[in-house]
């Protein structure tokens, strides 16, 4: 079975073997079973940030349907302990409901909650390396069985150690997450302040936070939804780059554009808007080469149509990539994992 029925951008070949575990045990088995056979090992979860190579993986692919949410609470909190095949957008329900602070602003997202930790998943002001407080993981070198504190999964922008440094060595099994009850939501985004304010909500609850995130959202096509023409895409491709605020003043006057999009960073450099950049490359919303093209509503999403593979995307993401970096010198970095592919940044 293609892989590409498991991926939200619908292309990719076979895995040489797969298997979808249910518990624990079958994870460990399958990981030892690879092991013997000096087979690659690999974790699929959602297959939401995912581009697999048409001629597909040699490798075990083990699909992730771990399931089970433990409650407990702490001093100024709630913890909760998620098994890594529980669907994402579920947990941040579930925690709007019962009022608790702290993944409101990352409603909507696709995926599994074990691929969270992965590249550090984050919107509109929050992102989980602010509530993650321990992640429990099979070391794939040895077998090994442990669990890594928040310091020591060095989270970043879009990254963790289990993707820049040590990309496939940990398999995700669960994730604590310290939550707030009672907490007031996190209201950050201009986007998401203005869609609070035009319906006059003042002081917002949780569950409004998470209706103006997924409102805002569906407006650019960034949740899944079965009837919508970009739906079958991988969300941003591309991240926003940080840089010197030195280069971003240059590219500012390049652009000849003095409000080009710009936020500080906590270490001084400024981070850019990739979409902003692309559209300012010479694209615009729906441009398609072919069955590949840019979303009508996010310049920052490749979509695949009908008849598109693995190749056309990722020639497509280049002819992005150097166009942009043509304009502005800038050399855009693919936020998708790939799998089989040649690409600037496979796992
Ligand atoms: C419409 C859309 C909108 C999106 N919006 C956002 C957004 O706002 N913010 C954001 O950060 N991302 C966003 N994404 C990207 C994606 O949803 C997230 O990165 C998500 O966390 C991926 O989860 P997944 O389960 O689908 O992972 P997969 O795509 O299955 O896997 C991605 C990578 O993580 C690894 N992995 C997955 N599970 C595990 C595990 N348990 N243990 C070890 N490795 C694992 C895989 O091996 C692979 O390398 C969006 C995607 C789409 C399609």
């Amino acid at each position: 079975m293609p892989l590409a029925s498991y991926c939200t951008l619908g292309v990719g070949g076979p895995a040489r073997f797969f298997l979808e575990a249910r518990d624990e045990a079958t994870v460990r088995d399958a990981l030892d079973w690879a092991r013997r056979r000096g087979l690659a090992f690999r974790v699929l979860g959602g297959g939401s940030n995912l581009v697999v190579a048409d001629e597909g993986v040699d490798a075990l692919v083990v699909k992730l349907a771990l399931r089970g949410i433990a409650e407990r609470e702490v001093e100024g909190g709630v913890e909760l302990t998620v098994a890594a095949g529980e669907p994402w957008d579920d947990l941040v329900r579930h925690a709007v409901e019962r009022g608790w602070q702290g993944l409101e602003c990352l409603s909507g997202i696709p995926g599994l909650v074990g691929a969270t930790p992965i590249q550090n998943v984050g919107a509109y002001g929050q992102d989980v390396s602010q509530t993650i407080v321990a992640v429990r993981v099979l070391d794939t070198r040895d077998g090994a069985g442990l669990t890594l504190g928040n310091a020591e999964c060095r989270f970043g922008y879009r990254d963790s150690r289990f993707r820049g440094e040590e990309p496939g060595r940990f398999v995700v099994l669960a994730v604590t997450y310290r939550l707030h009850p009672g907490g007031a939501p996190t209201v950050r985004y201009a986007d998401v302040e203005k869609h609070l304010a035009a319906r006059a909500l003042t002081a917002p609850s949780l569950a409004d936070v998470r209706e103006a995130v997924l409102a805002i959202r569906r407006s650019k096509s960034m949740v899944i939804d079965p009837d919508d023409e970009n739906r079958r895409s991988c969300g941003s491709f591309f991240m926003n780059p940080i840089v010197p605020p030195a280069v971003a003043a240059r590219l500012g006057a390049l652009a000849g554009d003095s409000a080009m999009p710009r936020w500080s960073e906590r270490d001084g450099r400024i981070k850019l808007s990739a979409a902003w950049l692309i559209e300012r490359a010479g694209f615009r919303r729906g441009q398609r080469e072919g069955p590949v093209g840019i979303s009508t509503r996010h310049a920052l999403a490749i979509v695949a149509h009908d008849g598109a593979r693995a190749r056309d995307v990722v020639a497509f993401a280049r002819l992005v990539q150097d166009a942009v970096a043509e304009r502005f010198g800038i050399r855009l970095t693919p936020e998708p994992v790939f799998w089989g592919v040649t690409h600037a940044r496979a796992s």
